[in-house]
């Protein structure tokens, strides 16, 4: 491939001593946590709203807070729903602690969260770049972020950063190792969202239960039918699972899935081309066949398709299935999970589900990558096997990691001192006083 050189002179807009990159669930949290704790604090989102695959995913409900009807997670991310339930933007399904909302006021409650804590918020930026220093120690401190938007490219200036990106962008930038990549990812879905659907037909939240596989299995059996007879043209799905969201004759719908590395720019353009073709083929589908969807308008697909899975940090420590499914509680455990292990297949209509015999545990040397001493990881890019993030990677779980992760990187910033070097017993301290839950 031929390559040009460009020389280019970047202005530094801004320094804070933390700089939180990506807005979805873990680094909103993750951003509130840090400014909460008095730490000068920025998040860097390259659309220009909050909530990462909650909004531009449209991916829902939020799942699950809860583990045998008892709050799991809970603190900073059980407050961001009780703020959007008191905008009517939030529903609770027991037992599970599923919740239903509203994308729209989920992104005017996580702005308004967000700038009351004096976070400051770059919107439209795209990062692009880090600039890193190694040590003679050998360690890589990063410097800057590169973000480019309207106004150019960008630096700003960090004292620590967190990576809340999902793919790991920043710290794959900086040098992080990544885990191995497993030999299929988990498959990218497109949320498509209906109108003018029966709602009091179908049972509006579908998702997986203590030893239940929550799909419409009514509709599953039919497409399946269909596929295999050849009477209909119908693409690879999953599920399928329904949504509401909190409006009448709306429905969320998650069916689309196929095979594709995310973090390749053309593999992702060429997957919202064909499952936005099979959004359109699913809605005719459903319109023929399922009475509660007979007068169904595809209103909208999502902004981005949906992404289960791409690079994980190889962190100071990986969660292993074993571990977490035992429920080993670690000196350091920082979060936890509730969620069944969830894998879906790449290359076929199924999933495997795994009920947890009990709530996980996150050691907090899964947030951070050894001789990265400025740099933590908040979302479903923390360091885990494939099983262990399976579970972990539902939004209330990373809004855990969040919370974990900007209060660590706060409890740094003070002290001036590498986030391998953060006292745990302080942070789980703190943790416990904004109303995580750490323990059986
Ligand atoms: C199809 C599908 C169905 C799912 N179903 C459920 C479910 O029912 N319940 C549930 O709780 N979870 C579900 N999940 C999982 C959950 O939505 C995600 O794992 C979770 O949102 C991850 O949170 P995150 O903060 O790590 O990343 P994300 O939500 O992906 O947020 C990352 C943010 O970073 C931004 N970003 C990324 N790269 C850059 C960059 N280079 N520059 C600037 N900004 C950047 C993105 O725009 C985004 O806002 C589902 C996921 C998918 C794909």
């Amino acid at each position: 491939m031929a390559r040009i050189k460009q020389e280019r002179e970047i202005p530094v807009v801004a320094g804070y001593d933390v700089v939180v990159c990506g807005g979805g669930p873990g680094g909103i949290i993750a951003a509130l946590a840090s400014a909460r704790e008095g730490a000068k604090t920025c998040i860097i989102e390259r659309y220009g709203f909050l909530g990462g695959m909650a909004t531009a995913g449209l991916v829902a409900p939020i799942s699950v807070f809860n583990y045998n009807g008892r709050r799991i997670i809970d603190g900073l991310p059980w407050e961001f729903v009780e703020r959007l339930a008191a905008i009517g933007g939030a529903r609770e399904e027991k037992p599970l602690g599923n919740i239903t909302f509203s994308p729209e006021k989920y992104k005017l409650v996580a702005q308004r969260m967000l700038k009351e804590a004096g976070v400051d918020i770059y919107f439209h930026s795209y990062i692009t770049g880090a600039e890193y220093e190694k040590d003679p120690d050998g360690n890589s401190r990063i410097r800057y972020v590169i973000i480019d938007n309207k106004n150019g490219a960008e630096a700003i200036a960090g004292r620590y950063f967190i990576d809340a990106t999902g793919d790991s962008d920043l710290a794959a930038m900086a040098g992080v190792p990544m885990q191995p990549v497993p030999e299929q990812l988990q498959p990218a879905s497109l949320i498509f969202m209906l109108s003018g659907v029966d709602t009091d037909a179908l049972p509006m939240i579908r998702h997986s239960q203590q030893g239940v596989n929550y799909h419409d299995l009514m509709i599953r059996d039919l497409f399946t039918k269909l596929r295999e007879e050849g009477t209909e043209d119908v693409p690879m799905f999953g599920g399928p699972w329904y949504c509401g969201i909190l409006a009448d004759g709306i429905v969320l719908v998650n069916m689309t899935r196929h095979f594709a590395d995310m973090t390749d720019n053309r593999v992702a353009g060429e997957m919202e081309c064909l499952l936005r073709e099979n959004a359109h083929r699913y809605t005719e589908l459903l319109r023929k066949y399922i009475p509660a969807f007979k007068n169904a308008e595809l209103i909208a697909t999502a902004p981005m398709t949906g992404i289960r899975e791409t690079r994980r940090i190889l962190g100071a420590h990986t969660l292993t299935g074993e571990e977490y499914l035992e429920a080993i509680d670690f000196p350091d455990s920082v979060a936890r999970g509730c969620h069944p292990v969830d894998i879906h297949s790449a290359n076929s209509t199924s999933q495997r589900c795994q009920f947890m015999k009990d709530a996980g545990f996150v050691p907090y040397r899964s947030l951070y990558a050894p001789s990265f001493p400025n740099l933590l990881v908040a979302g479903r890019n923390f360091s885990a096997d494939e099983v262990a993030s399976a579970s972990v990677r539902v939004q209330a779980s990373v809004m855990g990691l969040g919370q974990a992760a900007g209060t660590a990187a706060a409890i740094a910033a003070k002290g001036n001192t590498g986030v391998d070097k953060v006292n745990t017993d302080t942070l789980r301290a703190r943790l416990l006083e904004l109303g995580a839950n750490l323990s059986n």
